[in-house]
C-alpha cells in the first residue's frame, strides 16, 4: 500500500504506541531496528495530553516523535466508549469526562477528524461506536445505522480538512469501520453500505472484545468478502500469533494488538516453540538467547539468565529487551507470512508455525 510516508508491505502488524510511544522505553530508533512499518497512536490520549493543537504547532506527530514512516491514528471512539457511566451518546456525538481531570469533552465525527488532522497521521480511522458483543439486536441495529451516518460526516470533514492551507498531511487517508457485534446479517449489510462509500481502506471493529475465537473467525468469513477486495482490510485489536494467521487466511491485511508489548513488560516472551515466562527459575543459569537465531536487539547480545536477572531486579532494561524481542517476533512473523504468500506456501507455513508454537519447549 502506497502512502505519503512510504510503502506498507502487507499483511502488516502495526506496533501500538498509545501516547506516541511504545510502552517499555522503546524509542523510534528501536522501531527501525526491529522492522516496524506502521506505528499506531491513540487519538483520545493525545487529545487530552499533550493536546493535538500543541502537537500541530510543533509540526505534527511525525516530527514530534521523530518517525518518518506511516502512522495510523484511531478515532478516539474506542476509548471514549470504554468510559462507561461517564458518557452520553447523541446523534451529534459523545459527551464524556476526561479520565485525567474530569473536565467535560464532546467528541463527534468532525472533532475526531479535526484531532487526527492536527496530528497529521498517515491513516485516520472513522469515528464509530463499538457496541458490546453482548448488546441486543435492536441496540446494535440503531448503533450501526448511526455509525454509517457518522462515517459520511467523517468523509466530508476529512475532504474539507485535506483542502485547507495549513493542514499538515493533505493526503491523509480514511478507513471506515464495519460493526455489528456478532450478528452476521447486520455485519454484511453494513459492509455493503460502507463499501459503496469508496474509502481508502476498511476495518472490521468490535471483535476480540469478549466473543470466542470461533465467533470472530466466523464473522470474518461472512463479512470480509463484502468489503472491497482492492482496498486494505484491517482487523482491529487482534491478536495472538494464531489469531493473525487465521485472519490472514480470511483476507485481513492490517493488524494491531497490545499483546506483544504488554506480555513483554511482564517477562512473557514469544518463540517459535511457545511462550516463555522469563521469571521462571529454570532460566536462572540459561545462557542461551531468548530464541536461537533471532535477529532482535535482545537476542543478538543478551542471555535468558541476564534478562531474568534484570526482570527480578526490576531494572527497566529487562522489560525493554522483552518488549523489543516480542515486537520483533511479530514483525518478523509478518515478513515470513508475506514470503510464504509470495511462494504460494501460506497453508504449509501456517501449519508449521502453529505446530511449533503449540509444541512448547
Ligand atoms: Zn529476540
Amino acid at each position: 500500500m502506497e502512502t505519503v510516508h512510504g510503502t506498507i508491505q502487507t499483511p502488516v502488524f502495526m506496533n501500538v504506541g498509545t501516547v506516541a510511544a511504545i510502552k517499555g522505553a522503546v524509542s523510534t530508533d528501536d522501531l527501525h531496528d526491529i522492522g516496524t512499518q506502521v506505528q499506531l497512536s491513540n487519538t483520545y490520549h493525545l487529545h487530552v495530553r499533550t493536546g493535538d493543537k500543541t502537537i500541530k504547532e510543533l509540526g505534527g506527530l511525525h516530527k514530534f516523535m521523530v518517525w518518518d514512516r506511516p502512522i495510523l491514528t484511531d478515532s478516539g471512539g474506542f476509548q471514549v466508549f470504554s468510559l462507561r457511566g461517564l458518557r452520553k451518546i447523541k446523534e451529534e456525538g459523545v459527551y464524556f469526562q476526561s479520565h485525567i481531570d474530569g473536565h467535560k469533552i464532546f467528541m463527534g465525527p468532525e472533532e475526531s477528524m479535526q484531532i487526527q488532522s492536527n496530528l497529521g497521521s498517515t491513516i485516520a480511522m472513522a469515528f464509530d461506536e463499538c457496541p458490546s458483543s453482548k448488546a441486543d439486536r435492536k441496540y446494535v441495529t440503531d448503533s450501526v445505522n448511526r455509525t454509517t451516518r457518522w462515517l459520511a460526516r467523517c468523509k466530508t470533514e476529512m475532504a474539507r480538512l485535506n483542502g485547507l492551507e495549513d493542514t499538515i498531511n493533505k493526503n491523509q487517508l480514511l478507513f471506515g469501520i464495519n460493526q455489528g457485534a456478532i450478528y452476521e446479517d447486520i455485519r454484511i449489510e453494513h459492509a455493503k453500505r460502507i463499501a459503496e462509500m469508496d474509502l481508502d481502506g476498511y476495518a472490521v471493529g468490535g471483535l476480540a472484545v469478549g466473543e470466542s475465537h470461533e465467533e470472530m473467525y466466523h464473522i470474518l468469513e461472512e463479512t470480509v468478502p463484502y468489503l472491497p477486495q482492492d482496498k486494505p482490510t484491517y482487523l482491529m485489536g487482534v491478536g495472538t500469533p494464531a489469531n493473525i494467521l487465521e485472519g490472514v487466511e480470511r483476507g485481513i491485511d492490517f493488524f494491531d494488538c497490545v499483546y506483544p508489548s504488554r506480555n513483554g513488560r511482564h517477562g512473557h516472551v514469544y518463540t517459535d516453540h511457545g511462550k516463555l515466562n522469563l521469571f521462571n527459575q529454570k532460566y536462572e543459569k540459561d545462557m542461551r538467547p531468548i530464541e536461537e537465531g533471532c535477529g532482535c536487539p535482545a537476542c543478538r547480545t543478551y542471555s535468558r539468565a541476564y534478562i531474568r536477572h534484570l526482570l527480578k531486579a526490576k531494572e527497566m532494561l529487562g522489560m525493554r529487551l522483552c518488549v523489543l524481542h516480542n515486537l520483533y517476533f511479530y514483525n518478523h512473523m509478518m515478513e515470513e507470512i508475506r514470503d510464504a504468500l509470495d511462494a504460494g506456501d501460506f497453508a504449509g507455513y501456517k501449519k508449521r508455525k502453529l505446530e511449533g508454537m503449540e509444541a512448547g519447549e
